[in-house]
């Protein structure tokens, strides 16, 4: 009997928990979930873009051997994230039922059976202080869609969870009415889509697309400022679902007042119905948040973990979620148990604690950083080639790596050309003597340190 992707993943998932660290089991693998199953290929999705990053890379190979020998023939896995950002290309998407992918169809990795992103619902949005306002106002909305508040605008900076909230309005709106039809659509797209079918001489289908829907969700508004066409197309489409009593759901980084580049006639629109902000969270908000993001991915984190990395991470909801990756990246590479020390260090390693975790350090990076004050490449530096120009920033970038990511000698061999584990602890040592006996050499690597310390 054909097996189910579930069934296929759940095996698959049970082989590969039997020969991983229970921690790093439990931290990469744990939260993913089969999507699609197709004859050769199946699609998982992960908790996020860092998430399948990590598991193509470090686990990608074993998970496709384990699920092949228990299909007994050859699978693709593709990874994806549970937050999928819609790229540019992909035309609005009708959310009615959601279409999986038949057997023998396009790339599974490709598809998006839906623009609403199932993870962002009420449920797993904590209302705190900062959007108390807001996120009453989008309950109102999925209620009851266009009586109220048309349009609702939201508004608020970056990672504050303004996509979320608009998404929790149409995942709701689906729960008890499937057959509404809904758009999400980023500003960007928009504004490529109505490009590509000027071009292509598609308006009027572009045209038809969007006004046909009962519930439009335009994220980023402000990405519109200054491009008159978009906007001129923008205003026929909100008054055509206006006028047919459709609800229309904006947001944006600013209150509709400070968008200098959007034409008055669109932003005493947007002033119809409700403007609402969204404010960074506050301690406790940013407490309950780690609270429950701990408790939906069945993580154990300590109280004074969790303080901790309230207290550091103050600016955004993005950054809290960030935080709790690195951390678990962390706990994972190098097999310690999780305790304030260690969210000490694995913060800090990205730049400082106070003003945000930038995107996780990784070995890529140092290796770019050191090539480029060596003026050379890093290509050069990953080849087997062993000229004297070549070897001293190898060197150079296994030490950093081993320093600053502690990860396992082999796997900085490999990095560098399949090097062994001995060549890595020489070139290691190398480093260090030559640090101890030239003063600007030890300046240069210690600067290139600093350099990688800074959030990217
Ligand atoms: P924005 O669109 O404002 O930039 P997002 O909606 O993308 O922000 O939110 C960033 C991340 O933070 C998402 O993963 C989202 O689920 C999460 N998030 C934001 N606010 C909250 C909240 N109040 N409760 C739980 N998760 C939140
Ligand atoms: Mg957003």
């Amino acid at each position: 009997m054909e097996l189910t992707a579930a069934e296929v993943w759940t095996r698959v998932l049970s082989a590969a928990r039997a020969s991983l660290p229970e921690q790093s089991y439990r931290t990469w693998l744990a939260g993913s979930s089969a999507i699609a199953l197709t004859d050769d290929e199946l699609l998982v999705e992960c908790a996020s873009e860092f998430h399948v990053e990590w598991i193509e890379d470090r686990y990608g190979a074993m998970l496709s051997e384990l699920a092949g020998r228990l299909l007994g023939r050859e699978l693709r896995l593709s990874f994806r994230p549970g937050d999928p950002e819609p790229a540019a290309s992909v035309p609005a998407v009708e959310v009615a039922a959601p279409t999986l992918p038949t057997k023998g169809g396009p790339s599974l990795a490709r598809e998006r059976p839906s623009g609403i992103n199932e993870r962002y619902t009420f449920e797993r949005f904590v209302v705190g202080n900062n959007n108390q306002l807001a996120s009453a106002a989008c309950h109102a909305v999925a209620r009851e869609p266009a009586r109220m508040y048309n349009p609702l605008f939201l508004y608020g900076g970056v990672g504050l969870g303004k996509t979320h909230l608009m998404h929790a309005i149409a995942n709701a709106i689906l729960a008890t009415r499937p057959e509404t039809r809904v758009s999400y659509v980023p500003s960007e797209r928009f504004t490529n889509e109505l490009v590509t079918s000027i071009q292509a001489g598609t308006t009027p289908d572009f045209r038809r697309r969007y006004r046909q829907m009962d519930l439009l969700l335009v994220d980023d508004i402000h990405f519109l400022e200054g491009k008159e066409r978009t906007q001129e197309e923008f205003f026929h489409t909100f008054n055509a679902l206006y006028d047919a009593r459709k609800q229309i759901i904006l947001t944006s980084d600013r209150p509709p007042k400070e968008l200098p580049g959007l034409e008055e006639r669109l932003i005493s629109r947007f002033e119809w119905g409700l403007v609402a902000d969204i404010k960074p969270p506050d301690y406790e908000t940013r407490v309950a948040i780690l609270r429950k993001k701990a408790e939906e991915d069945s993580l154990f984190l300590d109280p004074e973990v969790i303080d901790f990395i309230a207290r550091s991470c103050t600016n955004s909801v993005r950054e809290l979620e960030g935080a709790v990756i690195k951390l678990l990246a962390y706990s994972s590479l190098t097999n310690q148990e999780i305790t304030v020390d260690l969210a000490q260090t694995s913060l800090l390693s990205s730049g400082g604690v106070i003003g945000g975790v930038g995107e996780p350090l990784g070995p890529e990076r140092v290796s770019e950083t050191v090539a480029s004050r060596w003026k050379v490449t890093s290509d050069g530096l990953s080849s087997k080639r062993r000229t004297k120009d070549l070897t001293v920033p190898r060197q150079v970038a296994m030490y950093l790596i081993r320093d600053l990511l502690d990860l396992p000698l082999a796997q900085i061999g490999k990095l560098f050309g399949g090097r062994d584990h001995s060549t890595v602890i020489h070139s290691i040592r190398k480093v260090e003597d030559a640090m101890g006996g030239d003063p600007d050499f030890r300046r240069e690597v210690e600067s290139v340190r600093e350099e990688l310390r800074k959030p990217f």
